[in-house]
């Protein structure tokens, strides 16, 4: 398609961060050598190495967890409003370095400036702020109001900064100490975050950040002394931790993948429609767990409704994720992009039809144009599989009844879309599909009031709102 207008390049300077060369951990309020082998993190934009990050083995943990434990008692024996002063400090302090928490998460995980900037760094102070509000309530929120002792949390790459703060907010509004590992390849917002809580004064302990890889998670899942374990990451990842921590007494939350359906019946307003497939798969490269991977599209609007897609897609920036008027920035690693390849290979070997719009991709770095697959049938990998990327399958209904066992033939159950004029159909639809939100006209809608989490692989418990606290509650 030809442009319209050609659009001058719009960069955001990263000049407000400044990388040192190595990290530390972060145990007990110091920032120290880990005893593993240090690993690079890069940015997936350019591949260029943005600093070396320390191992945390096994004894790592092991201090980091007795620092925790130790911390707890008066932490926890604080009154909730005093707790809830660090956790409001904490929420200023990130929006007052907003700036370079967004271009920092930009740089390490490949997401556009547009999306750190106005979605995750926000969501973020929005989170602390309003779990600072529950610090002092706990008793009016029904689960008691006892905390249950150190968190063991570990989160993956796609949603760096807010997937931890979605861990961490909860648990030291209800008084428990953390232990948290970033994942691999985005430790550096984790990191910005360790030096947040010193800035806030929060006591020594409170918080500890272990980098490392997936052994570094699982001394963490595995340490003896952690009272609750809470992951978020792949369905695979999660039934290993499932299994370490069965038949102990730590309490789990896992948050896992998706294969969210997103429904357009032939009444929607194609365009809003449109917009919201669009924000449902590619909105961060599709690397979205609860993102809008399968859509289902009432048969009668199938030719309209996917011409009007193709030309959105058509408009579709990709690229420097630090130009403020990208709209797909780059694949977080060459693990991810290379699964993303074969997932996409399989969809055509399986006869499935491809389709991406014109669009030129960056030498260096990884890179993947949105695609979307017609002619997708339920028993297609690419209709079952989550591919985590800028990876559509289309599939097509004729009847409500038909959608709903379509949108729930799958193995997770956390999200789902609805798109029709009609209420009634909205609140029949959603009474009958599992999953654990339904968004209706509207997708990839977050709030800290709001819980999230899944039905079936998709995972249990709930994060969020009034729910969140029970999840770091001894109820
Ligand atoms: P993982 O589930 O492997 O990673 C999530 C976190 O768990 C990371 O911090 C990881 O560390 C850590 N980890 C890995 N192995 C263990 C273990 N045995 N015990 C404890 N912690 C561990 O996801 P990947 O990054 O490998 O991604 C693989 C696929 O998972 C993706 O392609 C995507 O489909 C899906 N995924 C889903 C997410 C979701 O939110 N639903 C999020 C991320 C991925 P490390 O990073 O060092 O490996």
């Amino acid at each position: 398609m030809m442009a319209i207008f050609e659009y001058a390049p719009a960069p955001e300077s990263r000049d407000i961060v400044d990388i040192k060369a190595s990290y530390g951990l972060f145990i007990d309020g110091e920032f120290v050598d880990g005893s593993g082998t240090p690993f690079k993190t890069i940015n997936p934009a350019t591949e260029e190495t943005l600093a070396e990050v320390a191992t945390a083995s096994s004894d790592d943990v092991d201090r980091a967890v007795q620092a925790a434990r130790k911390a707890f008692g008066a932490w926890s024996a604080l009154p909730g409003a005093e707790r809830a002063k660090y956790l409001f400090r904490i929420a200023r302090i990130i929006q007052e370095r907003a700036r370079e928490l967004a271009v920092l998460e930009s740089l390490d995980n490949g997401k556009p400036i547009r999306e750190s900037r106005d979605v995750d760094v926000p969501l973020v102070a929005a989170h602390f702020f309003y779990y600072a509000g529950w610090a002092d309530k706990l008793e009016y929120a029904g689960f008691g109001t006892k905390p249950l002792g150190v968190a063991g949390q570990v989160i993956p790459w796609n949603f760096p900064l807010l997937m931890l703060a979605w861990k961490i907010a909860p648990a030291l509004a209800c008084g428990n100490t953390v232990v948290l590992k970033p994942a691999e390849t985005t430790p550096l917002t984790a990191l910005w975050f360790a030096e947040i809580c010193r800035q806030a004064d929060l006591p020594p302990g409170v918080v500890n950040i272990v980098t490392g890889a997936g052994e570094t998670g699982a001394a963490v899942v595995g340490h003896p002394d952690v009272d609750k374990v809470a992951f978020t990451g792949s369905t695979e990842v999660g039934r290993l931790i499932a299994r370490a921590v069965a038949g102990t007494d730590k309490k789990l939350t896992l948050e896992l993948g998706g294969k969210a359906a997103n429904i357009v019946f032939a009444d929607a307003a194609i365009d809003q429609a449109v917009e919201g497939i669009v924000n449902g798969i590619f909105f961060n490269q599709g690397h979205v767990c609860c993102a809008g991977s399968r859509l289902l599209v009432q048969e009668s609007v199938q030719e309209e409704l996917l011409a009007a897609l193709k030309r959105r897609l058509g408009t579709l920036r990709v690229g420097d994720p630090l130009d403020k008027n990208t709209d797909v920035g780059a694949i977080n690693s060459a693990e991810q992009l290379a699964k993303i390849r074969e997932l996409s290979q399989i969809g055509e070997s399986e006869g499935a039809e491809r389709w991406s719009p014109a669009c030129e991709l960056p030498e260096r770095g990884f890179w993947f144009p949105p695609t979307i697959f017609t002619g997708v049938a339920q028993s297609h990998t690419i209709a079952r599989d989550e591919i985590f990327g800028p990876v559509l399958s289309v599939l097509t209904f004729r009847t409500p009844a038909e959608a709903v066992e379509k949108a729930n033939n799958t193995p997770y159950g956390l999200s789902a879309g609805i798109w029709t004029e009609k209420g009634s159909r909205i609140l029949w639809m959603a009474d009958k599909l599992r999953a654990g939100v339904v968004w209706a006209n509207t997708f990839n809608k977050f709030d800290p009031a709001s819980p999230f989490g899944g039905y079936k692989e998709s995972g249990y418990g709930r994060e969020g709102g009034l729910h969140g606290l029970e999840a770091y509650l001894d109820v």
